[in-house]
Parts: structure tokens; sequence; C-alpha cells
């Protein structure tokens, strides 16, 4: 089906009765007939009013880590060496989010990833069209894992978050071993987990401004060792979007968590 935007507006109403708009996140119907559901008109990312509150934070957010702080860097910031040209987040992994973050990643869950991808866009592409990125990357799972899992968390929020911010999305990073889960590592032993997993093509990266995507960020050593790997390549700049920032001190239920 044609995405809703393209369709005339008496389609979409008659498709509105048929099935009416559902929020991905909550699952709550609207009423064809007021066009909402209970949680608030869907906005163009699919997602109901309240569950857009829930998922998406407000706050201000230090620019180096993501986490939430006044005045543009946290106190743990200070002194550590930056691991990418600037961060967006939706918000901390916990609650509302961390529940969506979990379905998301499941086959089943993919038309949510995609509307949190389309999120992060709502929310954030001001801030990316600023960086001027010639193209978003999502981080990549081993080719295994990624076909024992059947879906990519990563890859289709970047798809999306590409597709609305009218960007090419490609998948220049490739892992170039398979790594121990991230969770599975107390935090100082994860940037060394993933320290020379990934492998990029120069031809295929020099002199671009990448936005890196990844669903939750931990540590920061995935993303550390995926921008290494996009520098070491030519790339001009690396920027990060991600979905959710779990708090240093781990993560629980999240195998991909860098
Ligand atoms: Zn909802
Ligand atoms: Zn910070």
């Amino acid at each position: 089906m044609a995405p809703r935007s393209l369709l005339p507006a008496w389609v979409m109403a008659g498709l509105d009765v048929l099935f009416p708009p559902a929020c991905a996140a909550c699952g709550r119907e609207g009423d064809p007939w007021s066009d909402a559901p209970p949680g608030g008109a869907l906005g163009p990312s699919g997602i109901c009013g309240a569950c857009v509150a829930e998922l998406v934070a407000t706050a201000p957010r230090c620019g180096r880590c993501g986490a939430e702080a006044t005045g543009g860097r946290c106190r743990a910031c200070h002194g550590r060496p930056v691991d990418h040209d600037g961060i967006v987040v939706l918000g901390d992994y916990g609650g509302g989010l961390r529940a969506a973050v979990l379905r998301a990643k499941r086959p089943a869950g993919r038309m949510l990833a995609e509307r949190l991808g389309g999120l992060l866009h709502e929310r954030h592409g001001a801030a990316i069209a600023a960086w001027q990125v010639d193209v978003v990357v999502p981080v990549p799972m081993h080719w295994r894992r990624r076909w024992l899992r059947g879906t990519s968390l990563a890859e289709t929020v970047a798809r999306r978050l590409a597709g609305d911010a009218r960007l090419p999305c490609a998948g220049l990073l490739r892992r170039s071993r398979p790594t121990a889960l991230q969770n599975s590592l107390p935090p100082e032993g994860r940037r060394a987990n993933v320290r020379d997993a990934f492998a990029a093509s120069p031809h295929r990266v020099e002199g671009r401004r990448v936005l890196l995507v990844d669903d939750v960020l931990t540590t920061g050593g995935t993303v550390a060792a995926c921008r290494q790997t996009l520098v070491r390549a030519g790339a001009a700049a690396v920027f990060v979007a991600v979905i959710a920032r779990a708090g240093r001190g781990g993560d629980d239920g999240d195998p991909d968590s860098g």
C-alpha cells in the first residue's frame, strides 16, 4: 500500500473506517469518526500523543553522551574523549521506552521500530539537518545474529529516519568478527570487546558526513569503535542518533546495547 500521505483524503477517510489508525506503541485504535485514539491524535510517526509524551524526553542533554544535563555537558563527560561529533537521543532507557525498544527488537515489532525512527526524525530532524549529513548508517549486527533474530532494530530505525530526512541509508559498516554480547560483560570490558570489530570500505566512506544509528547506547563502546572505523576509512564527520540511552552501570535485557 502507498504511504498514507500520498493517498487522496477521501481514500484515507475510507481506510480509517475500515482500519482505524492504531498507535504503534500502545495499540489503541482511534475512533474512526473522531480520528484520534484515546491517547490523543496520532502524530506523523503513528504514535499517539500520550505515548509520545512517555517515550520522548524533552530535557536538555549532554552533547557528548546524551545524558540529561543542563549547560551542554554532564559532569561525567568532563575530560573524557569524544566518541562522535554530535548525538541525539529519544530518551532514557527505562519505563515505556525500554518496553518499546524490547518489543521493537522482535520481528513482530517492526512497525513500532519504524515509528520510533519516525519519532527520532520528528524530535531531532532539525539538529540532523544542521549537521549536513550525507548518509545514514546503522550499527550492524554480525550476520549470524541478524539471521537468527530475523530483524535489526538499528537497521529499521536508520531506514525510516533516513527516509523522513530524505537522506540515503547505506550499510557502510560490517562486523568483521563476532563479539560477545555487550551486556554479558562488565562496563570496563565492553570497549575491548568491540575494538576492531567493524570494517568499512574507504571508497564508500571517504569525505562523507555519517549519521550512525543504534538502538541503545550504554557505555558508548560500540559507537566509539564504529566511529574509529569510519574515521580511518576517511569519514569527514560521524554523528550519532540512538533511541535510548542507558545508564553506565550496565543494562538489562538488551543484548546488543553498547
Ligand atoms: Zn499510544
Ligand atoms: Zn555526558
